[in-house]
């Protein structure tokens, strides 16, 4: 099969380096920079790469690996160059304005979500079995192909991927609870431990810090175009999740407050429990 990328960066690259490995595919690149097609043709990442759309004219498959904002846009200039059957899929973090986006634009059009990555960006930060043992989520609607569902359905489980299939909008809320709220917490906290007004209190607790504060600081002191990126895709489920994570905040103050340690006990022995339903 012919598959196509466009943005040949962190995901788009890693894509092609498992394409080529794992199946008999031909890879063809699109990316913005003549330097990152060099390079990902140097890497083993595609088969040929150019900056210029037209040059997928004919492939069968086309991955859209963009930064969100772009992935409609590059839609739209892509099409003029591709025949009706030509399926179309992205790999956007966030999914239901992804999809409504693209509705107008390509019927033969499958949203997916391969959930994996890494602090890096970039063809250089593309690695091979990037996505062996993560979820991969398809997000068909009813108007969706079921042929190029399945099609896609294919490569992703050639990836060695977890397929999960969901409607766009379960994808987003999901997301914001366990990928977009975490961000925002964790930012939260930060903010709030600079806060202290006693210069002298927070230089120790910067001196004190450790691995519990490693750990929960982690996300939110990372790349900030990406929760950027966060909250204005995935805006209503991202705010649902914080105002549900403000009234847990608050009645543990609550309990705290009122020192009724018997309920304290009971909802901390529960989160001990229910954590390892999201994470082994
Ligand atoms: P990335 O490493 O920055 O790669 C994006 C690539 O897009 C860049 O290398 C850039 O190529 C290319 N690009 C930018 N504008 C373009 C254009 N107009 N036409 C063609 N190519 C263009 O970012 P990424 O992390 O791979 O993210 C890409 C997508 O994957 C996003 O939609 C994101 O939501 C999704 N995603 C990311 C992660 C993650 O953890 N990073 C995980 C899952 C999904 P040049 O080098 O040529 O400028």
């Amino acid at each position: 099969m012919d598959i196509g990328i466009v943005g040949l960066g962190l995901i788009g690259g890693s894509l092609g380096l498992d394409f080529k490995v794992r199946q008999t595919h031909r890879v063809l690149g699109v990316s913005r920079r003549p330097s990152t097609c060099e390079r990902a043709i140097e890497r083993g990442a595609v088969d040929d790469a150019s900056t210029d759309l037209a040059s997928l004219k004919g492939v069968e498959v086309i991955f859209i690996c963009t930064p969100i904002v772009l992935i409609q846009p590059t839609a739209e200039k892509l099409a003029p160059h591709l025949s009706p059957d030509t399926i179309l899929t992205d790999v956007g973090s966030v999914k239901a304005p992804v999809v409504q986006a693209m509705d107008p634009v390509w019927q033969n059009f499958v949203g997916g979500h391969p959930m994996a990555g890494t602090a890096e960006s970039g063809i250089d930060a593309a690695l091979r079995d990037l996505f062996v043992d993560r979820a991969y989520v398809i997000t068909p609607t009813e108007k969706t192909p079921p042929d190029s569902v399945k099609v896609v359905e294919s490569l992703a489980r050639s990836l060695q991927s977890r397929l999960y299939t969901c409607t766009p909008t379960d994808h987003d809320r999901a997301v914001a609870w366990i990928s977009h709220l975490p961000v925002m917490v964790s930012a939260s906290l930060i903010a709030a431990c600079m806060g202290e007004d006693n210069l002298e209190v927070l230089k120790l607790a910067q001196a004190f810090a450790s691995s519990g504060f490693r750990d929960t600081s982690r996300v939110g002191g990372g790349n900030p175009e990406l929760g950027i990126m966060m909250a204005r895709y995935n805006k209503d489920a991202l705010v649902r999740s914080l105002h549900a994570f403000q009234a847990h905040l608050t009645h543990a103050t609550t309990l705290i407050e009122t020192e009724n340690w018997q309920d304290l006990e009971t909802l901390l022995t529960s989160t001990q429990r229910s954590r390892l339903d999201f994470v082994e």
